[in-house]
């Protein structure tokens, strides 16, 4: 729930005290200035404003009606009852916002604001797959476009793909994009992972067999598990918090992961020494700001550039020039519902 401030100075007051630490206080004001008017017109418009756990700080506290994972916010959009809905995420998000609920007016305030993952794969791949793989279920990450979610039969985000998964059983299933999560949603339910790639050769699979693609998160890949190996030689008793984005080896050397609202759970009601956050660091920023009295380590350099095309700028924008509406056409719209739906009934 954003901050309610009745002045600027009042938004000023509430974003020093979580974030003096972390945003130099002229930075602070400006960001109460612009967070004051966008909380204004957003009531004026009937607007609601949906934010990912990975926008900066002061955004992240000051105008998001509803913050969460991709789950959650997929859950909140389907629902949501006013006309228009600003999703400060990336584009896929945003997109899948529209799909469940094509009535109102979504926007993202960014130009592009893509992902490495939703641009490793095109519906055309998938279509190679199936004809590779007939009759092999095609499970896709929530991180895709909405014409590769339409030519596959279920959607899974990182918070379900382990339910997802176990859904199917006793017969080899898809999983797309994200080679990462393949594999460690397939160590999590005891599954063999196999990857493949554009053009690759057909892979025998039996009944316990998960078929992998190539893609990578460009932020997670990033961190190794020598980081793990020295942050814990500093702080023998943190625990080690990982996105399951992360490669199979860091989440095997980490303590827990999961997606990133059960990460921010976790911090919040554990009781550890320290905490290193291994995802892109506004979320760590964000983990920090609600656990002042808690000892939160990070990699801060590792920030997720497309997330960071979303400011308080370009929401403001978004509210005084509808920047920018996001269309789905209706026939990919229809068919990439149908994955949604089958993944929230789950
Ligand atoms: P979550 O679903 O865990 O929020 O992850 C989304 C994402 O893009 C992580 O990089
Ligand atoms: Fe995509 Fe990675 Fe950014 Fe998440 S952190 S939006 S997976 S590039």
């Amino acid at each position: 729930m954003a901050i309610q401030a009745n002045s600027v100075n009042e938004m000023y007051q509430e974003l020093s005290k979580k974030l003096s630490k972390i945003v130099p206080s002229a930075e602070l004001k400006i960001k109460a200035e612009l967070a004051f008017e966008i909380n204004k017109l957003k009531k004026e418009k009937g607007a609601i404003i949906l934010g990912h756990n990975y926008m900066e700080a002061a955004l992240f506290l000051a105008v998001p009606d509803i913050i969460g994972d991709s789950l959650e916010l997929s859950r909140k959009a389907a629902e949501a009852k006013a006309n228009i809905i600003i999703f400060c995420g990336v584009r896929f998000m945003a997109e899948t916002a529209k799909i469940l609920n094509p009535s109102r007016t979504v926007l993202l305030p960014a130009t592009k604001a893509g992902c490495s993952l939703a641009s490793s794969i095109t519906a055309d791949d998938v279509r190679e797959l199936k004809q590779k793989y007939p009759g092999v279920p095609v499970i896709t990450y929530i991180n895709t476009y909405a014409d590769v979610k339409a030519e596959c039969d279920i959607c899974c985000t990182s918070g379900n793909a382990h339910r997802v998964v176990k859904h199917y059983q006793g017969q080899p299933v898809i999983f797309l994009p994200d080679q990462y999560l393949a594999s460690n949603v397939a160590n999590e339910v005891g599954r063999n992972i196999k990857i493949t790639k554009r053009s690759g050769e057909v892979l025998e699979l039996g009944p316990n067999d998960m078929l992998g693609w190539d893609g990578k998160c460009e932020v997670h890949e990033q961190f190794t598990v020598n980081d793990i190996v020295q942050i814990r030689k500093q702080f023998p008793e943190v625990s080690v918090i990982a996105h399951p984005e992360c490669s199979p080896e860091v989440v095997a050397a980490s303590d827990y992961s999961s997606s990133t609202s059960a990460m921010t759970k976790f911090v919040r009601e554990g009781h550890a020494k320290h905490y290193l956050i291994l995802t892109e660091c506004s979320m760590a920023d964000n983990i920090i700001a609600e656990n002042p009295d808690k000892d939160i380590l990070r990699l801060c350099s590792i920030r997720c550039p497309h997330m960071n095309e979303i400011t308080l700028e370009s929401v403001y924008r978004s509210l005084t020039e509808n920047y920018q509406e996001i269309h789905v056409p209706e026939d990919i719209a229809s068919r990439a519902k149908l994955s949604l739906e089958r993944m929230l009934a789950i």
